[in-house]
């Protein structure tokens, strides 16, 4: 690092160490970029990506308009650190570095009046499921992002959707796609659990200029999409991503799984993982087979396969996202929180054209106790990503489960009973 970084560095640590407001810690940069500018990669690769602190959203990759990062296993690499020009939106637009502005709400333009229960403004709930039994079929729950994606292509108010598509020989494994057809987008439906990076083909759309896009994407990746979107720093790439992504679509989240985790899952219902056709989350796993067979195993003994990385995460309900989709509720039905007026009308032009139908939330009321108490859960007892022990300090404390390590683990408040892992 040279001495304007170590600087940026150092301030930024007396603040985030210091108590000072969240919301300031940015200053740490933005001084600097005033006294014209540091190697802003270097930062954010200490800080988040060597600290294993990096939850893989690529929004820092897809953000730098001279390409210095590559992505390889869920991290960037900053393979062309000489080509920085000291712009900081990669620092500006990572979630994990300090919380969202707090204008970020004016951008989304939420819908009014508001609805807040402590995960995320929300106008309006409802189930919903797309109006063809084939799509719902092949979507994880009731194939809403599908429909809501194929028809926005279909009625031209989308040119194209980020999403993850699947490997064909390994169905558990998702990487990024823009999708541009009802094939694509139907070719993609269905949920991976483990981690996707689809916010890696905003690079296609940029450079084709595919536009209006929709994004779909875990909350991390709507957080970054956000911050990209809303970032201080008005450069073309930026820019971009404001003026063209029309609409964000998150999943709910409490965490994904290590690639690993196929292999173990294999293990724990004695089938190869190739013939793992599905899985869905319902309490327990639910497994489909290639054959169609259903075969669940136990979600806690699952869980100790999640990605050490999501502990950095306290979004379960895609907060910024324009419409929120879940699986919790009603089977076959998407759970679906309208947050926007772009996720309002998506939707209703939708209901409208005849291709989702809905049901009030109160037919199935468990499904929102579930996502209150799933969103409570995923930020008990965290401080803030910033403010959490490293891996490498995870590591020494033998617990790298991110689920049990602020409520039964190391990072439990001193009253409660601390377990081995
Ligand atoms: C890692 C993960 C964890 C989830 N955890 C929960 C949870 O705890 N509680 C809950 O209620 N719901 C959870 N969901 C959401 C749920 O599985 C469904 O995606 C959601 O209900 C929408 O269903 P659908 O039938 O409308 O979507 P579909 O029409 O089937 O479309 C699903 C979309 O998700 C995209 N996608 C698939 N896998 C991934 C991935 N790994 N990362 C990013 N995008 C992907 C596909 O490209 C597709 O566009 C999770 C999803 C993922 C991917
Ligand atoms: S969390 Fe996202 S923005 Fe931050 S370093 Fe990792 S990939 Fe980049
Ligand atoms: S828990 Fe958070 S970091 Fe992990 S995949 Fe989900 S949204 Fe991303």
């Amino acid at each position: 690092m040279d001495s304007k970084t170590t600087r940026v560095s150092g301030r930024y640590r007396m603040l985030r160490d210091g108590g000072a407001d969240p919301h300031e810690w940015a200053y740490a940069w933005r001084r600097e970029l005033n006294r014209g500018g540091f190697r802003a990669v270097d930062f954010l690769m200490e800080e988040i990506v060597e600290s294993g602190k990096c939850v893989g959203c690529a929004s820092c990759v897809t953000i730098c308009p001279v390409d210095v990062f590559d992505y390889e296993n869920e991290r960037p690499i900053d393979t062309r650190t000489e080509a920085c020009v000291r712009c900081v939106l990669c620092v500006e637009a990572c979630p994990v570095l300090r919380p969202a502005d707090r204008d970020l709400p004016e951008m989304l333009n939420l819908l009014s009046p508001a609805v807040n229960e402590g995960f995320g403004v929300y106008g309006y709930g409802v189930y919903a499921r797309s109006t063809d039994p084939d799509w719902v079929a092949r979507a994880q729950d009731g194939g809403l992002v599908s429909a809501l994606l194929i028809h926005g292509l279909e009625t031209d108010s989308l040119s194209g959707a980020v999403l993850g598509d699947v490997i064909p020989d390994q169905r558990q494994i998702g990487r990024p796609l823009l999708a541009t057809t009802r094939e694509e987008v139907l070719g993609a439906a269905g949920s991976r659990y483990t981690y996707s990076p689809n916010t890696l083909a905003l690079l296609e759309a940029m450079q084709r200029d595919v536009k209006p896009i929709a994004v779909v994407g875990v909350p991390c990746q709507v957080d970054g999409v956000r911050l990209q979107q809303n970032s201080s720093i008005s450069l073309s790439v930026a820019k971009w991503y404001r003026d063209n992504i029309s609409l964000v679509i998150g999943l709910l989240c409490s965490e994904s799984f290590t690639h690993e985790s196929i292999t173990k899952l294999g293990e724990m219902i004695d089938v190869e993982p190739s013939r793992i056709e599905n899985i869905n989350i319902k309490g327990k796993v639910v497994v489909r087979l290639d054959d169609g067979e259903i075969r669940t195993a136990s979600l806690k003994q699952y869980q100790n396969f999640a990605r050490p990385a999501c502990l950095y995460c306290l979004d379960y309900g895609a907060e910024n996202a324009d419409i929120s989709a879940g699986g919790v509720g009603l089977d076959d039905w998407t759970l679906t929180l309208v947050r926007t007026e772009a996720g309002h009308r998506a939707l209703q032009s939708a209901i409208e054209d005849g291709w989702i139908e809905t049901q009030p939330l109160e037919t199935e009321p468990r499904g929102m106790f579930l996502f209150e108490r799933l969103a409570a859960a995923k930020k008990k007892n965290r401080p803030l990503p910033a403010e959490m022990p490293t891996l490498a300090e995870r590591e020494s404390l033998g617990w790298l489960n991110p689920k049990t390590f602020y409520t039964k683990g190391p990072g439990a408040p001193a009253t409660t009973e601390v377990e081995t892992p």
